[in-house]
């Protein structure tokens, strides 16, 4: 048996070496704090009331942010759910941790990949190994044979159809009545405002009216993106309209969910996510559904409560969903995993850290916005199929490509970003499913699934 002067011995010999190699703060002590992450699929930033749209589309989502950190440059690492779900739960890139559909197409189900993890991949399973309930409430069902995902989770449950908010919500609430007496990690997917839009009432006229002379989109966008089917301004306001009245629709139910925690008695022992796996394009570029790495499809909602409204402020500094792992950690005082790319917010927040590059990937397309608001998109491996670049300062809408404008620029940029790409993302899992080559494979594939995302 071991002495107590040797262990103590050890311990000193321990704390010695690590601040040897850096201590900025003190250790603390850990915390049991919940974790409520909301997850509103492809709800872009540009069109949230409480992101200075012009309509109201968030009310409450605004009063909610008063006393929350407010994300305004937030990007999601890709476009479409089933990876982007799998990077905020992981904080790892795509390439890294190589969830894709053609993979559940193979196996129904995927292989995550995320190298020196060990058994504990997921910030849920971490908090499970510390007496931390995890529940997944999800209404997407396209995560329904995503069996590692589900897995990661104490309880999983994915609800089917495309109108199950109120479900989800009902479930949620459900949920964190019967977790009272523990500590708990809830993960709280809807659906919308994800296509086809069908708010219900009075959400669906809130904004939409045929007095306007718009036309709401009937059927399938997909067909504009095929060619199959001509669109021009007023299938764009039709379909705005009806996407503004999803998110008045599910502030709505987000509110209700808020309520339920705070009538709970919990609120303040909670730290809330509001955040998105990706955006919308709604005839931007020309383009529908989320399958770029525009503004419109990667610049994502963020907003962040905090136990007791902590650091509640507005910041404008890139952040990424990469982040939201390390943050979940550093709120328990528990040591954040080397495998896990991101950075917690509250380093972010007191600058002992920031960003200078946020990098999102939609199989061969990559974008890079910089600090500075200058941003690259790539098309094919290290450009080879052209790139653009754009000043988001002037120009948040991307509709001046600046890369023959500015030629040094861009050379300059594509350099930088490589080099910050090979410093970055060091395990690309399998090129090959993310090159150009087999975009169209894949799109079928997902297309055989039902469902293009
Ligand atoms: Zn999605």
């Amino acid at each position: 048996m071991r002495s107590t002067r040797a262990i103590c011995a050890v311990t000193i010999a321990v704390i010695a070496f690590i601040c040897s190699t850096g201590c900025l703060e003190a250790p603390r002590t850990e915390v049991k704090r919940n974790v409520l992450i909301v997850l509103w699929d492809a709800a872009r930033a540009r069109n949230l009331s409480v992101y200075g749209y012009g309509r109201s589309t968030t009310p409450y989502l605004q009063e909610f942010a008063e006393s929350s950190a407010v994300f305004t440059q937030a990007r999601s690492q890709t476009s479409y759910t089933l990876p982007s779900v799998v990077t905020i739960l992981t904080s790892t890139f795509p390439e890294v941790h190589g969830a894709y559909w053609e993979k559940m197409k193979e196996k129904n189900d995927f292989v995550c990949y995320t190298p020196d993890a060990g058994s504990e991949r997921y910030v849920q399973e971490i908090l499970s190994s510390r007496d931390f309930w995890s529940v997944a409430i999800v209404g997407n069902r396209m995560l329904k044979n995503a069996k590692q995902l589900s897995d990661s989770f104490d309880t999983y449950r994915v609800l089917g159809g495309w109108k199950n908010t109120q479900a989800v919500t009902d479930l949620a609430i459900s949920s964190i009545r019967k977790l009272r007496e523990s500590s708990w990690l809830l993960y709280v997917h809807y659906i919308d405002p994800h296509s086809p839009f069908d708010p219900p009432e009075p959400y669906r006229t809130e904004f939409f009216s045929p007095k306007n002379g718009n036309e709401p989109i009937e059927g399938d966008v997909r067909a504009f993106n095929d060619g199959a089917k001509e669109w021009d301004e007023r299938d764009i306001n039709g379909h705005r309209d009806m996407y503004d009245g999803e998110l008045s629709y599910l502030d709505a139910e987000f509110k209700r969910l808020m309520e339920a925690l705070r009538a709970s008695g919990v609120l303040d022992d909670t730290i809330v996510f509001v955040i998105a796996d990706h955006g919308e394009a709604i005839g931007e570029h020309d383009d529908w559904l989320h399958g770029s790495v525009y503004e419109e499809c990667i610049h994502i909602p963020m907003i962040v409560r905090f136990p007791n409204g902590q650091y509640a402020g507005e910041y404008d500094f890139l952040v990424e969903t990469m982040d939201i792992g390390p943050t979940i950690l550093r709120e328990q005082g528990l040591e954040i995993p080397e495998n896990f790319g991101g950075h917690p917010l509250q380093e972010q927040i007191s600058r002992q850290w920031q960003r200078k590059v946020s990098y999102s990937r939609y199989f061969a397309k990559s974008a890079f916005v910089f600090s500075d608001g200058y941003k690259l998109i790539c098309y094919g491996d290290e450009c080879r199929g052209g790139l653009e670049v754009f000043d988001l300062n002037t120009d948040p809408l991307e509709l001046r490509n600046l890369a023959n404008l500015k030629p040094d620029l861009a050379q300059r940029m594509r350099a930088e970003a490589f080099q910050w790409k090979s410093n970055h993302v060091v395990f690309d899992v399998e090129t090959s499913a993310l090159d150009g080559a087999s975009l169209a494979d894949d799109a079928e594939a997902l297309r055989a699934l039902g469902y293009l995302d």
